[in-house]
């Protein structure tokens, strides 16, 4: 199947609407009261092709390599790992650096304008031929086959999901595709930071310069909806529910995981409020 067969129509299920539809459309659909948009499903409808374009466009390939290192490339080598299962490629950043590194590398995301912006992209920087497959974490195992030493869901991903079931559904899932003695490294916004201290931290975050920005336009405990703005003025925005560090480390445990580490802006030691990631780092074994 080619790229633009999997972005029209994608590889089986999972997207709650016809991907041509959404392949076509150019516009967030937030609907006449978007607080009230609290659901799993809805991340189809905020990926749409302006904001992943503008997006991409804008967000510097060279910049973001050099601000990350080697963390990822680092964890995942300390560990002996070969083969990593990517759940959420969105434009393919980490994937074309997992094949650059010599991973072995699958491509999956459910959402099919970003797997054909990745698969672009792979071609764009490197030449890269990426493996891409069009899964909802919740029904991986359907989709997508055989076991990796490795999954990772990076770049704020796993915060679409508005339910417990979901989540738990989808870590189970990301736990059975594992081999016995894999890890997941999942990374998260820091969100205790803005639920927790008020106004102050509900800070502007700004990307590639000062080019786009990301700001908290609604708290509360069940929703944080962002607002990106663009050099032409351009407004999209992200619903997303806010995930408490500690929360998503009970989680792995209560899925199986055996050891979980979490770092704060890839560093061990981290006053709680300071960094704006989190990243788990969570072992089978
Ligand atoms: N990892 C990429 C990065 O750091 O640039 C993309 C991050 S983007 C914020 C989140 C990605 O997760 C999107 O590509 C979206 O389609 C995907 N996603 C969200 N919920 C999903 C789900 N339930 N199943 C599969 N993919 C999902």
């Amino acid at each position: 199947k080619s790229v633009d067969d999997l972005a029209q129509h994608g590889e089986r299920g999972g997207a709650a609407e016809d991907p041509a539809e959404l392949v076509a459309r150019e516009e967030q659909v937030f609907g006449d009261n978007p607080l009230e948009v609290r659901e799993s499903d809805h991340y189809t409808h905020e990926y749409v092709g302006g904001f992943v374009d503008k997006w991409d466009d804008l967000i510097d390939w060279k910049k973001r390599y050099e601000s990350e290192g080697r963390f990822f490339i680092d964890q995942l080598k300390a560990r002996g790992v070969e083969s990593v299962l990517d759940v959420a490629t969105g434009t393919g950043f980490h994937s074309v650096r997992l094949l650059e590194e010599g991973f072995e590398t699958v491509s999956a995301d459910g959402s099919p304008q970003m797997l054909a912006k990745a698969f672009s992209n792979g071609l764009t920087y490197g030449g890269h031929i990426l493996r891409v497959v069009h899964a909802d974490w919740r029904w991986l195992n359907r989709d997508v086959h055989g076991e990796y030493d490795a999954i990772i869901c990076l770049g704020n991903s796993f915060t679409h999901l508005f339910s417990e079931r979901d989540r738990r559904k989808a870590l189970a899932e990301f736990y059975a595709m594992l081999k016995h003695d894999g890890v997941l490294i999942i990374d998260q916004r820091n969100y205790d930071a803005i639920l927790d201290d008020g106004f102050s931290s509900k800070h502007t975050y700004y990307y590639a310069g000062d080019d786009v920005s990301a700001e908290p336009d609604h708290v509360d405990e069940g929703l944080a909806r962002f607002k990106y703005t663009f050099p032409d003025k351009s407004e999209f925005f992200l619903n997303m529910y806010p995930l408490r560090k500690n929360y998503v480390r009970r989680l792995l445990r209560e899925v199986g995981f055996q050891r979980i580490d979490t770092y704060g802006d890839f560093q061990e030691t981290y006053a709680d409020q300071d960094p704006d990631f989190f990243i788990h780092v969570a072992e089978k074994n």
